[in-house]
């Protein structure tokens, strides 16, 4: 791996040429890999050389760069992409967890995750404790001497709360636990979760990796113990690889990646900042502000309060819903880290299954609003979301 800096590491790192000497990376779209003969074949099947594929459920010659880029970037010894965010974060729970093992969990989990923790892991006899992510003594009375993986969004969904990156690892690996980070609200050029401490890093990147909403894909990153003996055998066999196009398309997002991500964090600074201002805006989330509880550690830990906002509309679900629907510019969605702003309101949408208690807990009220930062002018997205307000 080179030591160059992370734009150009966005641009070049991973780059494989064919004999053609092509200047953009090629899109090799196929399954599989013919051999020159069946020596060759029987070969590789003992041991696959580095430019050497067999199958694509394996891996394939662009898949290979997307996942060289992205560990590239995150700094660490290997990747593993997959279909999507999900398989992803299954295939790096299920792959190293058996029956009987122990697992910590902040609470504050996007919905899938959340499915996969509470409803698949316990149905194979894994004990899951959750805790409230922010407090640290729940960290340290939950885990203990037995507890095989610690689980987290560095910052949450909907509500952006952090999770001390750097404290919860030394907790967890006092205890001998791996630390495994879905890192996708605070972005990987933001967080940059492994040299803090996390063992395992996980992306959907369908969201800011991909950056226009075109395809789902998602990504392991981790040493190459973690990446080849333990999430590769699983992976491989249970089919969650990512197709060689969406890892193309992911390709060429990571090529402006760092210029998005800070663009759209300059601006939700300034949506947050104008939002505050807003008489009709009872609260406003944004770990950028130091209104925000955890302002200084978001500033320790990404330098940035990210691009999300999340605030609240004074009158509850139909003000957020006269509000959402005013909107000329911002898109009503669920996806997040696209070029265009989307706003979606979780407690009808991507939190609606959640028990009113739970919803409670987690401060998912009823004229919440979570509003993904694109890339369009801050000056009009204000405009928008002023004569937005002024409808709710
Ligand atoms: C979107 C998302 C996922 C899942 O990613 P998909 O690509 O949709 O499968 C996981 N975690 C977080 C925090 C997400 O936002």
């Amino acid at each position: 791996m080179s030591d160059w800096n992370i734009r150009t590491k966005l641009v070049h790192e991973g780059t494989r040429r064919s004999q053609y000497g092509e200047m953009a990376e090629a899109l090799y779209l196929t399954q599989g890999f013919a051999y020159p003969d069946a020596e060759a074949a029987e070969q590789r099947f003992i041991k696959a050389g580095d430019d050497e594929f067999i199958y694509a459920r394996y891996g394939n010659p662009t898949t290979r760069m997307f996942e060289e880029r992205i560990a590239a970037l995150e700094g660490t010894e290997d990747a593993f992409a997959t279909a999507s965010g999900m398989a992803a974060v299954n295939g790096a729970l299920v792959s190293m967890l058996r029956a009987g093992d122990h697992v910590v969990s902040a609470r504050a989990l996007f919905g899938s995750c959340l499915y996969i923790l509470e409803e698949v892991l316990t149905r194979y006899g894994v004990k899951v404790t959750f805790v409230d992510g922010a407090d640290l003594d729940q960290w340290r009375a939950a885990v203990t001497p037995g507890t095989k993986a610690v689980f987290f969004e560095s910052m949450s969904n909907p509500t952006l709360e952090l999770v001390d990156i750097k404290s919860v690892s030394a907790i967890a690996h006092a205890r001998g636990a791996l630390v495994i980070v879905d890192n996708v609200f605070a972005t990987p050029i933001f967080s940059k979760a492994v040299s803090q401490g996390a063992d395992v890093v996980i992306y959907s990147s369908t969201k800011h990796i991909d950056g226009q909403g075109k395809a789902l894909g998602g990504v392991i990153c981790g040493t190459k113990e973690f990446v080849r003996k333990v999430a590769e055998p699983y992976l491989k066999h249970t089919g969650a690889a990512i197709s060689p196009f969406n890892a193309w398309l992911h390709l060429q997002g990571m090529v402006t990646l760092d210029l998005r991500c800070r663009a759209m964090a300059d601006a939700a600074l300034k949506v947050a900042t104008a939002l505050e201002a807003e008489p009709k805006v009872t609260k406003v989330i944004y770990p950028g502000l130091a209104s925000h509880p955890q302002h200084q550690l978001a500033m320790a830990q990404m330098g940035t309060g990210g691009t999300l906002v999340t605030f609240e509309v004074a009158g509850g679900k139909e003000a957020a819903f006269r509000f959402m629907n005013a909107l000329e510019i911002a898109k009503i969605s669920n996806n997040l880290g696209d070029a265009k702003s989307i706003a979606t309101h979780p407690a009808t949408t991507t939190h609606q299954r959640l028990p009113q208690e739970q919803k409670d807990k987690l401060g998912i009220t009823p004229g919440l609003i979570r509003f993904s930062v694109g890339l369009e002018d801050a000056g009009d997205l204000i405009a928008d979301l002023k004569q937005g307000l002024a409808k709710a």
